[in-house]
């Protein structure tokens, strides 16, 4: 069945009331934050080598190169701070905790859950706990000891040396998910999931063309949930979305929950 299209009032009651809401973002929402999107580059960050142009052979050639192209992005997301956008999706959760704190008998009906492209960070800087970061972070490092594989905490005043595994001493690499490897399986998983079983979708600041991104709005709506987009400009998912708000992450977050200041 084909929902129709609703309008602003309504997606903002359909947002007031769920006790399921995932929400799905991506280099637009920080970019206001001066993290900058890949299809920025070059840009005025032009040194700063896009991370989607490292893979593992690469790395695994020259372990110092790769750190020395990607520390700089790692300082850069260190030294950013989260925009208006990301602290409203923080309240967006602290309203869900307090909906199942309200309604003790069906608590476990209520769930958030904050699926990110980027890996910078600023979600959980603005305060939001439920986040899956599809793409990994900048800010740890993986071990490449097959036996170990910890991933771990970077330590910034090391930069540029590569960073060592605190438990065997290997050489780590960054915890990103690099192009042509595979999303962590978990996290793929717990992603989709939270959008099938959502009541209202969030997507902001993505044209979510990277897989699995995609189908997950794809699949979502045939699941039943309500999908509203945020993004200056139309993109491949407009036509499956209920509600697509042409504008900024933060202007959009303001209208769907009724936010003045
Ligand atoms: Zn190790």
């Amino acid at each position: 069945m084909i929902q129709p299209p609703i309008d602003l009032s309504r997606a903002r009651e359909l947002l007031a009331q769920a006790p399921r809401i995932a929400v799905l973002t991506g280099a637009g929402i920080s970019k206001p934050s001066g993290i900058p999107t890949f299809r920025d580059a070059p840009g005025p960050q032009a040194n700063v080598k896009p991370i989607t142009a490292m893979n593992m052979t690469l790395f695994r050639a020259d372990p110092p190169a790769a750190w020395a192209t990607h520390w700089p992005r790692v300082l850069a997301m260190r030294a950013a701070q989260p925009n208006g956008a990301h602290h409203l999706l923080s309240r967006l959760e602290a309203q869900i905790d307090a909906r199942a704190v309200a309604h003790p008998e069906t608590r476990d009906a209520y769930e958030f859950t904050l699926v990110t492209q980027n890996i910078d960070g600023l979600h959980q800087r603005a305060g939001t706990r439920q986040v899956i970061e599809l793409h990994g972070t900048a800010h740890k490092a993986q071990c490449t000891n097959k036996t170990c594989k910890v991933s771990f905490e970077l330590d910034v005043s090391l930069a540029p040396a590569v960073p060592l595994c605190p438990l065997c001493g290997t050489a780590g690499r960054p915890g990103v998910v690099w192009f042509g490897e595979q999303l962590h399986p978990v996290r793929a998983r717990l992603a989709k999931s939270a959008f099938l079983y959502a009541h209202v979708a969030l997507i902001i600041g993505t044209s979510a063309q990277v897989y699995p991104a995609a189908g997950y709005a794809q699949e979502a709506r045939a699941w039943g949930t309500t999908l509203i987009e945020i993004n200056p400009e139309e993109t491949d998912l407009t036509r499956l979305c209920h509600l697509s708000l042409r504008v900024s992450a933060e202007e959009g977050l303001r209208a769907l929950m009724d936010v003045t200041r």
